[in-house]
């Protein structure tokens, strides 16, 4: 899962980027110094492999450890214009990121945000980088911004309407709350709102808001993949099948065990590295759990894609393949009649075993459920069932954990 080529300028500019983190962040000196890495090693992508990843819990260690920022600040602290705090808790400095800029105005022009666009940016402005990370891409694209931040509903519900806003950008549930909030008030937002286009990070998008978004009230909406350490990483599109990677930004989906390249469609952690100069994060471990998608997008974009699953402290390992939770349920979800489940892991004669128990309260056709479940767990979870056990529903609680690890390790 590497981009399919690699052009001069990124793999000079990769190899520059990674000197200059070697040279003045210690840490990053440290990472590859232990490693036996040498930056002028690190000529593409690939290369990055040599380097090992620093999970999230770690960053916060070296925090902890060499305060503010664990030795990742690479440029002189007067350069630093804002520190922020998210939730780890872990330090971000902030000084006038070209790149991190770059990479989300692209992700607001591919939303459709452009010049003369008057947006409504209502992340939260203190503390954590959230909103200062909106307003950098918005500039990016031209866009004039009304830094409303959380909160003050009614108010910003009567200044969109008077500033004639034409876009959003934030969390998919305080727009909702805002239109429900105009509707209160008697605005008819279809005739008298002149928003059009919406940005959405920071929380899931179920497919029911954007029903009602895009069906309903015909904007245009994009979900984006983000984090507060490293900004925009990944956003959806109209074919509703995965996230397409950022440009600018290095994703690598990988086993969080060994930090090595899992294969297309098998669950790995999300291993980032940006091109961030005044904090640079190598091979960013961010705990969240994805597959990379191989096949091509039905929206014609060429750029990779992944689909997020989870937090990577629910998966277990099975046979060397991770499997987690939301993968069994989406792989049970093809199947109504299965109303609960639970997956056992075991180990019998130093091989793993994975049982899944289906609970259903409904008389099954267990032949032909039998092979289409066996079928889809594999091709979700990229693991094959060793047994399937039909059970009545009430031999599973409606709070089972979905995956038991039972193995007994000697
Ligand atoms: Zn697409």
């Amino acid at each position: 899962m590497l981009p399919r080529k690699h052009s001069a300028a990124r793999v000079n500019r990769l190899t520059k980027f990674v000197a200059h983190a070697y040279r003045n962040a210690p840490a990053v000196r440290a990472l590859l110094d232990t490693a036996g890495i040498k930056p002028s090693q690190i000529k593409s992508p690939s290369d990055l492999e040599k380097i090992p990843v620093t999970p999230k819990d770690h960053l916060i260690e070296l925090q902890l450890q060499a305060p503010p920022f664990g030795g990742f600040l690479a440029v002189p602290l007067h350069q630093v214009h804002q520190i922020f705090q998210s939730p780890g808790p872990l330090y971000e400095p902030w000084a006038n990121e070209t790149n991190l800029a770059r990479v989300a105005g692209k992700i607001f022009k591919i939303a459709g945000f452009k010049r003369g666009d008057i947006v409504i940016n209502t992340l939260s402005y203190h503390l954590v980088p959230a909103g200062m990370i909106l307003q950098a891409g918005l500039q990016k694209v031209g866009a004039t911004i009304v830094p409303t931040g959380v909160g003050n509903s009614e108010l910003q519900v009567k200044l969109v309407r008077e500033l004639g806003v034409t876009g959003y950008a934030g969390t998919p549930s305080f727009l909702m709350l805002l239109l429900q909030k105009a509707e209160e008030l008697g605005v008819d937002v279809r005739a008298q709102w002149a928003l059009k286009r919406a940005l959405f990070t920071a929380e899931p998008y179920p497919p029911s808001l954007r029903q009602q978004f895009e069906g309903h009230y015909g904007f245009k909406t994009t979900n984006v993949y983000a984090t507060a350490e490293l900004g925009f990483l990944a956003h959806d599109c109209e074919a509703q099948q995965g996230l397409h990677f950022a440009d600018d930004v290095i994703i690598q989906i990988c086993d969080p065990v060994t930090g090595l390249h899992v294969a297309p469609n098998e669950a790995g952690q999300v291993v980032v590295t940006t091109f961030n100069e005044t904090y640079p994060l190598i091979r960013f471990g961010t705990g969240d759990m994805a597959v990379y998608l191989d096949a091509p997008c039905a929206c014609g974009r060429k750029t990779h894609r992944l689909a997020l699953v989870g937090r990577i402290g629910d998966a277990v390992k099975v046979r060397g393949m991770f499997v987690h939770p939301n993968q069994l349920r989406q792989a049970i979800a093809k199947f109504p009649a299965i109303q609960r489940f639970q997956a056992i892991v075991t180990r019998p004669n130093q091989r793993d075993e994975l049982t899944l128990k289906a609970g259903s309260a409904m008389e099954l056709d267990r032949a032909a459920l039998d092979p289409a479940l066996n079928q889809a767990v594999r091709e979700i979870c990229r693991v094959g069932l060793d047994r399937l056990e039909f059970v009545a529903l009430d031999e599973l609680a409606p709070d089972a954990r979905p995956i038991v690890d039972a193995r007994q390790w000697e």
